[in-house]
């Protein structure tokens, strides 16, 4: 049996390479409470808590991931764009 939960040192990895931000809109979210971080492919289908297939979301943008049909669609649709399936991000330290 699978676990859903995303273990914590796996969420946290992918909470730094997505620089702290919401992946879909920008969203600085360093000092909020929670974070969203959301599977690509669904928990449900892939049954792994893989790095790269999570991303980080805020609350809103995660919110409409979930009635998304096409979920790679959506996140190219503005700032962000998937080059091999892989993530492209840019990750600041400052
Ligand atoms: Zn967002
Ligand atoms: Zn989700």
């Amino acid at each position: 049996m699978s676990n859903r939960m995303i273990p914590s040192n796996i969420r946290q990895k992918v909470i730094i390479r997505d620089g702290i931000k919401c992946r879909k809109c920008g969203f600085d979210l360093l000092g909020y409470y929670s974070f969203d971080v959301h599977h690509i492919i669904p928990f449900a289908t892939c049954q792994e808590h893989k790095i790269d297939n999570l991303i980080t979301l805020c609350k809103f943008c995660h919110k409409h991931a979930h009635n998304e049909p096409d979920l790679n669609k959506w996140l190219n649709s503005d700032l962000f764009f998937l080059f091999n399936n892989h993530l492209v991000f840019s990750i600041n330290f400052n």
